[in-house]
C-alpha cells in the first residue's frame, strides 16, 4: 500500500520535499480491526496548518508521521464487529491508499438515498457543517441583514451565501477573477460579486451596502478582513471561519488593521473549529441533505485522481486554482 509521510516542515507554501509518498507492505489484520480502501480524500486548507508551527486547535502531524486528512473509504476486509464488509466509514486517516483501521476516530457513513457519494462526502463531511454552524450559529443574521463573505466560491463560500439567502439575506460575495465572481451570481445566488483581483474592495463594498453589513464571514484574513471590519454597521457580527492568506506564514502575521471597529462600532467578533461540533453533526447533515435534494443548495465539486497527486491537489487551494471544493479520488466509488 501506499502512504503520504510529513519528512520535512515547510516555512512556507509546501515544497517539493515536504511530504513523501511510500510504498509499503501491509500487515494482517488482527481481531478487532478492518481494512478501508480509500475513495475520497477531501482537501482542507487546514491540512498545511497541521504540518506548520503554530500552536493549533488539535495535535499537528507529528515529523516523520503519517500525513493526514478526512477521507471516506469502504470497508473490504473485515476482524471488527461493527464494520461490515462493502460499509463505509470515514474520519481523519493517513493520506493513503488503504488504511488499518480499529474503529477509534472512524464513523461508519450511511449513504444518504439520492445523493452520490462525492456530493455527500464533499458537502456533508466538513464545508456544509462549516457553512451551517459559522454563519447561523456564530454569525447569526436576521432576515433582511447584509451578509458579506470572502472566498465566496470556495467549498465554505458558495454555501455560506446560499444558506444566507435561504434565511432572507441580502448576499456580497468577493472572490479572485472575473469567471469565479460569476459562478457567485449565476451558479451560488449571492447578490452580488466584488474581483478582490481588479476592484477596490472597500469601495465597492460602500457602494454595495451604503448603509453598513451586518454580519462578515471571513475565510481569508489579511487585506480582506480589513476591509470587512472597516465597513461593518454598529453591532455587527464577524465570523471568524478562516485565514487562508496567513496559512502559508510562520511566525507572526500582520494585521487586522482595523480592529480599533470592534470599539468604535462595537462589533462582536469570534472564531469556531468545526470539530467541536461533532456531536451535531447528524442535525446539520440531515438539515443539508434535505436542501441538496430539493435543489436549493448548488454546488460543484473539483475532484482531482491519483494519490500521487495528492500534495498539487491542496496547493489548488492556496493558489484559487480550485473551482469549488478540492477533492482527490483515490479509488473507485
Ligand atoms: P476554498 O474552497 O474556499 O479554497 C480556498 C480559497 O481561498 C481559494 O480558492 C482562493 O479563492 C482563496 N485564497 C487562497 N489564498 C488566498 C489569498 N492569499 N488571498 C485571497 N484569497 C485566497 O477552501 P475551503 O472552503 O475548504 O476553506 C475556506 C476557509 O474556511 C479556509 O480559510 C479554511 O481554513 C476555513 N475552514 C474553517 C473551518 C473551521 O472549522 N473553522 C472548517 C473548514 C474550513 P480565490 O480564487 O477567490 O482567491
Amino acid at each position: 500500500m501506499r502512504r503520504w509521510y510529513f519528512n520535512k516542515r515547510p516555512t512556507r507554501e509546501i515544497e517539493a520535499d515536504t511530504l513523501q509518498l511510500r510504498e509499503e507492505s501491509r500487515p494482517p489484520l488482527r481481531d478487532n480491526e478492518f481494512l478501508l480502501r480509500s475513495v475520497y480524500l477531501s482537501m482542507d486548507a487546514t491540512n498545511r496548518l497541521w504540518i506548520g508551527d503554530w500552536d493549533l486547535y488539535m495535535e499537528p502531524v507529528a515529523l516523520g508521521a503519517p500525513m493526514v486528512g478526512f477521507t471516506v473509504g469502504e470497508v473490504v476486509e473485515s476482524r471488527h464487529p461493527d464494520f461490515a464488509v462493502g460499509s463505509l466509514a470515514a474520519g481523519i486517516l493517513p493520506w493513503a491508499d488503504y488504511n488499518i483501521c480499529n474503529g477509534e476516530g472512524v464513523q461508519a457513513l450511511p449513504m444518504i438515498p439520492g445523493l452520490k457519494l462525492a456530493d455527500a462526502f464533499g458537502i456533508l463531511a466538513v464545508a456544509g457543517p462549516t457553512a451551517l454552524v459559522g454563519l447561523m450559529e456564530i454569525g447569526r443574521p436576521k432576515p433582511g441583514d447584509t451578509v458579506v463573505v470572502t472566498a465566496a466560491a470556495g467549498a465554505v463560500g458558495m454555501l455560506v451565501g446560499q444558506i444566507a439567502r435561504i434565511h432572507g439575506c441580502r448576499t456580497i460575495g468577493i472572490a479572485g477573477g472575473a469567471a469565479k465572481c460569476r459562478s457567485l451570481t449565476e451558479q451560488f445566488g449571492y447578490d452580488a460579486a466584488i474581483d478582490y483581483k481588479s476592484e477596490d474592495v472597500i469601495a465597492r463594498l460602500r457602494e454595495l451596502a451604503p448603509d453598513g453589513v451586518d454580519v462578515h464571514f471571513e475565510n481569508v484574513g489579511g487585506e480582506m478582513l480589513d476591509a470587512g471590519l472597516t465597513v461593518m454597521k454598529n453591532f455587527g457580527s464577524v465570523v471568524i471561519c478562516g485565514l487562508i492568506s496567513t496559512y502559508n506564514s510562520s511566525g507572526p502575521v500582520p494585521g487586522p488593521y482595523m480592529f480599533r471597529n470592534l470599539i468604535m462600532r462595537r462589533l462582536r467578533v469570534e472564531g469556531f473549529v468545526i470539530l467541536d461540533y461533532a456531536q451535531r453533526y447528524p442535525e446539520f447533515q440531515a438539515k443539508l441533505a434535505q436542501w441538496m435534494l430539493e435543489g436549493r443548495l448548488h454546488y460543484r465539486l473539483h475532484i482531482e485522481r491519483g494519490l500521487e497527486n495528492a500534495v498539487d491537489t491542496l496547493k489548488l487551494l492556496y493558489s484559487g486554482g480550485n473551482q469549488g471544493k478540492v477533492m482527490l479520488q483515490i479509488g473507485a466509488e
